[in-house]
């Protein structure tokens, strides 16, 4: 319609592309800032959870900037102004050494919990991903089973060469890595055998529907019995409710992770989440009459 109209494509369509030009050059801004700055930009972590017997098993940490005009933002808002104004790579490596730091004051506080780290395709592309996550390991001290980082499926897939070869280092300093929202891009299957992964993370579009489609079924179950026979481990996100839990924990999942468990919390609450489960609730006995 923009285009029959002719003179009111540019009349109607270009005031709304400058307005979100406009307001991307002041995130860029703003996240130049933020990136200098303490406070502003916080990881957020998210329980994963073992469906075998339903203990803590690591979490993912999702990044959330308090932006001082706007309010607290998504990554789906701020990760592709980084991507686009050249700020990804020094936003990854906050990100990264972040994690360390906060999965060494875990284990310091004798509580070790494994932190896992989204990877934006660009950081996937550094050649020198392995060596400066080798230096991060070292300078904090952390030991790499502490540390793993999830790529998208679509992201894992393009440059098949170059990814094999960072996965192949990053498994060399022991750095655990998932495959991210699979299902939703186009593994090849000889590629997958041949990528030195640990972990397939099915996407939650497929848990979504588990409960009312025996096709969303069919392809978890399938992505598990594939997983398992190449010697990976598989974990469930978005996982909402108890009737997603059983269907996952009955096909065979690994782990699950989702809103059902906890929502994605800093790390102090997290701190209180997982004390309050480790206390066992009151039997009635106990309870005060
Ligand atoms: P993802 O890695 O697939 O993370 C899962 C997303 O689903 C997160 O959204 C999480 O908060 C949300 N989620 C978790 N459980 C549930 C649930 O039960 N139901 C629903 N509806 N959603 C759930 P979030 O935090 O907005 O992150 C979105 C995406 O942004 C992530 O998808 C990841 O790809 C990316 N991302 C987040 N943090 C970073 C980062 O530090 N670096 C990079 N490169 N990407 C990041
Ligand atoms: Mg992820
Ligand atoms: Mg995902
Ligand atoms: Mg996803």
């Amino acid at each position: 319609a923009a285009k029959r109209a002719g003179g009111a494509h540019f009349v109607f369509y270009e005031p709304h592309m400058s307005a979100r030009a406009k307001e991307q050059l002041e995130l860029q801004r703003d996240l130049r800032q933020a990136l200098t700055r303490d406070g502003e930009l916080e990881l957020h972590y998210q329980p994963k959870i073992s469906a075998r017997d339903g203990s803590l098993t690591g979490v993912e940490a999702l990044t959330r900037w308090r932006h001082p005009e706007r309010g607290q933002l998504g990554p789906g808002i701020f990760i592709p102004v980084a991507e686009r104004f050249g700020l990804i790579n020094a936003l990854g490596a906050w990100v990264i050494e972040q994690a360390c730091i906060q999965a060494v004051a875990w284990r310091d506080q004798g509580q070790p919990l494994a932190v896992a780290v989204n990877l934006s395709v660009h950081q996937l592309r550094q050649a020198d991903l392995a060596e400066r996550t080798a230096e991060l390991l070292a300078k904090h001290g952390l030991d790499p089973a502490l540390l793993s980082f999830e790529v998208t499926e679509s992201v894992a897939m393009e440059d098949t060469g170059h990814t094999l070869r960072v996965f192949e280092q990053l498994g060399e300093i022991g750095i655990q890595l998932s495959i991210d929202d699979f299902g939703t891009g186009y593994s090849s299957l000889s590629y997958l055998r041949q990528l030195d992964a640990d972990q397939l993370k099915i996407d939650q579009s497929f848990v979504r529907d588990l409960e009312h489609s025996a096709d969303a079924r069919a392809i978890v179950q399938a992505v598990v019995s594939l997983a398992h026979a190449l010697g990976l481990s598989v974990i469930a996100e978005g996982v909402e409710t108890e009737g997603q839990r059983d269907i996952l924990s009955a096909l065979g999942c690994d782990e699950l992770q989702g809103y059902f468990y906890a929502r994605p919390m800093p790390a102090s609450a997290l701190e209180d989440w997982r004390q309050n489960r480790s206390t066992p609730a009151p039997r009635d006995a106990d309870l005060p009459h």
